[in-house]
């Protein structure tokens, strides 16, 4: 049996259901990042692209002896089906976890998701009809953009400087939008330690976006992964929602602080809003892995998490410092990035005339690889920045990777 390429048992290449698809499969293409996966996983390159976190600092041992009594002692209960909106114990942590970041939500308004990237997936089914518009930064992460395409959103993206969103920006673009009949329904954003451009949103611009949004009367949406990986200070940002219960929906992840594997994410939303996300959960896949939510659930209430959190934080500190030392000593002149205070990525830009996609090839050519701006966009932006990961490869390797692609942008500026 073949797969891939091939379609048919004739051999054709050509896909014999291509006029049946939805008009919304045009919209669903593989990212640029998934596409790069294949190439940059090889081991002799290094690879600066994927923001994976860096799951072997977990501890295994207890991880296992946790799953094993999982089952000896609640099997009957984890291996059944669950409710659509998450077991009740988790979403009882949930709310311990987001009281960090200044949010006092009730569990009830908790649903539990397939990785936050369901949860965004619900949100944009629930909102968003095709033609509607979604309002994000500029760049933004990927496969949101992936998702509002899927639902065949009209994408509009909004400047973002080095304290995060422009405010004014912002409002000038609700109140165009207005004017030219399609105005927006939600902002999405991802505040704090951003994917891809590694900025947050400043404490000061954060009411004046709340405020913005409320003004303007679009929905929210905030999207905080790494928002407990902030790497300057020993308190983690507040999160929009801690002060705009009302007006933010706000999704949230196990897979940067704990493992994305068991694909637990969240959605805290206003109570309307959280039962309609309820019954798109339900229609999409019925339950949960209820295993795997009592096993994230016993994992916070018996491990010493907090403490490893101390940990995974002091590992990425130390290697973003590597890369932000490196980008200094090698880079070219003419080369920005900057500098996250959390979270795993730096964005670089590049100087005039350079082009991140066209370069690729010739950087993995050299054994480095990167994720070019272009795919953080909508609207064919970027070309002249790349993303780069910190998370992932050990010190010595983000060393050389950097050094590497400091030597292919030199060689591009001679060209
Ligand atoms: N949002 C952002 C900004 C992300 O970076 C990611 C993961 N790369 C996700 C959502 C999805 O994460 P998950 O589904 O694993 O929770």
């Amino acid at each position: 049996m073949q797969s891939g390429e091939q379609f048919s048992r004739s051999g054709s290449r050509v896909d014999p259901w291509r006029g049946h698809y939805a008009a919304r499969a045009a919209g669903m293409v593989a990212s640029e990042v998934r596409a790069l996966f294949a190439v940059a996983s090889r081991p002799e390159i290094v690879s600066l692209a994927g923001g994976m976190p860096n799951v072997s600092a977990l501890p295994m041992d207890a991880i296992g002896a946790l799953m094993a009594e999982l089952v000896a002692e609640r099997g009957p209960v984890a291996l059944q089906y669950g409710s659509a909106q998450g077991d009740p114990g988790l979403r009882e942590t949930i709310c311990r976890v987001m009281a960090a970041e200044g949010i006092d939500g009730h569990p009830d308004d908790v649903v539990v998701t397939v990785g936050s990237q369901q949860a965004l997936d619900l949100v944009t089914r629930v909102f968003v009809d095709p033609g509607d518009t979604v309002v994000t930064e500029a760049p933004t992460y990927v496969t949101a953009i992936g998702v509002f395409a899927a639902y065949q959103a009209n994408i509009v993206h909004v400047a973002m400087d080095e304290a995060g969103v422009v405010p004014e920006a912002l409002a000038e673009t609700f109140a165009r939008l207005e004017r030219e009949g399609r105005p927006a329904k939600l902002f999405y954003t991802v505040p704090t330690f951003q994917n891809p451009a590694g900025v947050t949103l400043s404490a000061e611009r954060r009411p004046r976006v709340v405020e913005v949004c409320r003004r303007a009367g679009v929905l929210l949406v905030e999207d905080n992964p790494y928002g407990l990986l902030h790497l300057d200070g020993d308190e983690p940002m507040r999160a929009l929602r801690a002060d705009a219960p009302d007006d933010v929906i706000y999704l949230g992840s196990f897979s940067k602080t704990l493992a994305p594997g068991l694909r637990v994410g969240w959605a805290l939303a206003p109570a309307a809003v959280r039962e309609k996300l309820v019954l798109a959960a339900e229609s999409a896949m019925l339950s949960h892995s209820v295993f795997n939510q009592l096993a994230v659930d016993r994992y916070l209430r018996t491990q010493p998490w907090p403490e490893q959190m101390k940990d995974f934080r002091a590992m990425y500190r130390e290697r973003r410092g590597v890369m932000l030392d490196a980008l200094e000593k090698y880079m070219p002149p003419g080369v920005a990035w900057t500098r996250p205070a959390g979270g795993f990525f730096v964005w670089v830009t590049l100087p005039e005339g350079l082009d991140s996609k066209a370069m690729l090839p010739r950087a993995v050519q050299s054994r480095v690889a990167y994720v070019p701006g272009t795919g953080f966009y909508a609207d064919g932006g970027g070309r002249q920045a790349m993303r780069l990961s910190y998370c992932y490869p050990p010190p010595e390797r983000i060393r050389d990777g950097v050094r590497l692609l400091a030597d292919v942008i030199g060689a591009e500026l001679r060209m």
